[in-house]
């Protein structure tokens, strides 16, 4: 009896300690007035997982205009928080073609978590009614993205950055830098990304950062997607028309605030370029759809509380700026679709076009020449007492330098089933083919590249890629995949499958397997197969014969010559540098 008693008190212990637990946000309890963590901190803090999670669902009890939902599930093996702010319920079955979608996201690198504070204050705003939008407003925001990065929280891994007190890191729970994922999809939390930018589809999507590099006076920049690159009409109207009008409604708040300022180890007067966000990177990839993308990267030596406001408020203006102009920002973005879904080429690299550059009144401090105390060597520092505006020239201007012909269709073989899993992921539309059917499609051989000595996140890249494209009858099977390019998701197709692209499916190392010879020969076997080529082939035995006089290196090595008329034979493995998805038309 005093045993089984003792075993009922443990077990009741082990249920009210598992209640109170600070994995479950239910246990947390909420501000009466739904003052943030911040808000009740000392200005330098942030909140913890769990804390948002548990603020975010408390307003979703509360107040009607507040979802929250749980999606996909990341790599530490919880799921993403979704919460959706609309005057109304939102009907996610249709295109919502009268209203602005906004989705913000935060805590990719969950140190730089001013985002993650200001967002939770934000909506708090808009569900108590202090900030009023209109009914076309649908302001969604993953709560905290890199979610196990952000449980993983410290002191000292933001070396440069001045506060919170404590945050998460920057690695996600098998350390991949999540904002350099969304193209090689290694992580789960990129999987469950997709998820939910398809389903939103939003107009206009911000990523929330704090900086690195330089000093200057600025609290706050901006990095948009770049605009030659997201292609025309939206392109322009991010440059002409958004942009301005952000930093000229920022600017009646007094906030200043600046394009990102790309430069490392130099004083940024010198004139800087834009930041290419390659599809790899959150804004790049939102940019494939013609979502106007910018990420916020505020300065990492302001002080916490300033960087956190002014986050706010460049989402509460994009808020207005969305909410006043939602059918211009509706028509350039369809726009775009048709170009490219009409287009013949494709350009996939660019580079900087330094003819033309815009001019910025840039705000920064001198830069010093020092000897370091430490190293005895030179240093460069900035000097806060002596401030200046300057005329600066910004490179935000981009040219194609390469482009590619489009085909009607891409086939993809379904033993590539990790490429399909990925298009189907994105919502590209597919067609199995019918029955086994012989086809002339465009095949490329892998030419040339280069391949990265180390590791980068998670892979040996390779870059510099030149193809070949041969006409060739190939054999498909039923059930091997066409994609059409006619479709929305396009430019994801073409910046994939196409292995010249800066981040194609390629160069993360998808098709390595193509890249080695899965079968060998003893040259002594195949000496005489050799010579019974050379004997039936008069213009082979005529090439052969004029390396050989012309290389002394290949004249002396058995290896070089066989290999050479190895790769001429029929032995030749015809998988080796082939690439295995074909253009057709
Ligand atoms: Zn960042």
């Amino acid at each position: 009896m005093k045993f089984s008693l003792l075993s009922l008190f443990a077990l009741l212990l082990i249920l009210i300690s598992c209640k109170d637990s600070p994995n479950n946000p239910n246990a947390i309890v909420v501000d009466s007035d739904y003052k943030t963590p911040f808000e009740l901190g000392n200005g330098n803090q942030t909140t913890t997982y769990q804390d948002c999670i548990a603020f975010y669902q408390q307003l979703a009890n509360d107040f009607s205009t507040v979802t929250i939902e749980e999606i996909g599930k990341t790599d530490i093996g919880l799921p993403l928080h979704v919460i959706h702010y609309s005057n109304s319920s939102i009907n996610w079955g249709s295109l919502n073609e009268n209203k602005i979608k906004i989705l913000i996201n935060n805590g990719i690198h969950p140190g730089e978590s001013d985002g993650i504070d200001a967002t939770m204050m934000l909506v708090r705003d808009l569900a108590t009614g202090k900030m009023k939008v209109e009914d076309n407003v649908i302001f969604s925001t993953i709560a905290i993205y890199n979610v196990g990065g952000s449980l993983n929280r410290n002191t000292g891994t933001r070396t440069n950055q001045n506060g919170p007190e404590s945050y998460g890191f920057r690695g996600n729970a098998r350390n991949y830098d999540l904002n350099r994922d969304f193209i090689k999809a290694d992580t789960r939390n990129t999987r469950a990304f997709a998820q939910i930018y398809h389903k939103i589809k939003p107009d206009i999507f911000i990523d929330n950062h704090v900086s690195n590099g330089a000093d200057y006076q600025y609290t706050l920049t901006h990095l948009f997607t770049q605009h030659n690159r997201i292609g025309s009409a939206t392109g322009s109207y991010i440059h002409n028309t958004f942009q301005p009008a952000l930093e000229q409604a920022l600017k009646n708040r007094s906030l200043d605030i600046t394009p990102y300022v790309n430069v490392y180890n130099q004083s940024p007067d010198k004139g800087f370029s834009q930041f290419v966000d390659y599809p790899r990177y959150s804004t790049g990839y939102t940019a494939l759809w013609n979502t106007i993308g910018f990420m916020v990267e505020t300065h990492m030596l302001k002080p916490y509380n300033d960087r956190v406001l002014g986050t706010k408020a460049i989402m509460e203006e994009v808020i207005h700026i969305g909410s006043s102009n939602v059918e211009a920002i509706k028509k350039v973005r369809q726009e775009n679709f048709t170009a490219f879904q009409a287009a013949s080429y494709y350009p996939i690299n660019f580079e900087v076009d330094e003819s033309y550059a815009d001019t910025l009144d840039f705000k920064g401090y001198e830069a010093i020449e020092n000897v370091s105390e430490l190293t005895g060597n030179k240093l460069m520092t900035y000097d806060r007492d002596q401030p200046f505006t300057r005329k600066t020239p910004f490179y935000t201007y981009m040219k194609a330098t390469d482009s590619i012909r489009i085909p009607e269709y891409y086939v993809v073989p379904q033993g590539q089933w990790e490429v399909i899993e990925l298009m189907r992921l994105n919502n590209i539309i597919m067609k199995p083919l019918e029955k086994d059917s012989t086809m002339t499609v465009g095949k490329y051989t892998m030419n040339k590249f280069n391949t990265a000595p180390s590791a980068y996140e998670g892979h040996y890249p390779h870059s510099n890629v030149k193809v070949q494209e041969k006409t060739r009858k190939v054999r498909f099977r039923e059930s091997d995949i066409l994609i059409p390019t006619a479709q929305p998701g396009i430019k994801y197709i073409l910046e994939t499958l196409e292995p010249a692209a800066p981040d194609s499916f390629f160069k993360w190392n998808y098709f390595d397997t193509i890249l080695q010879q899965k079968e060998g020969y003893s040259a002594y076997v195949f000496e005489a197969t050799a010579r019974k080529m050379l004997e039936e082939n008069e213009s082979l035995r005529k090439r052969f014969d004029s390396m050989k006089r012309a290389d002394r290196k290949f004249a002396n090595s058995n290896r070089a010559q066989l290999s050479w008329l190895h790769d001429r034979s029929d032995n030749h493995e015809d998988a080796y540098l082939t690439y295995p998805i074909y253009k057709l038309n």
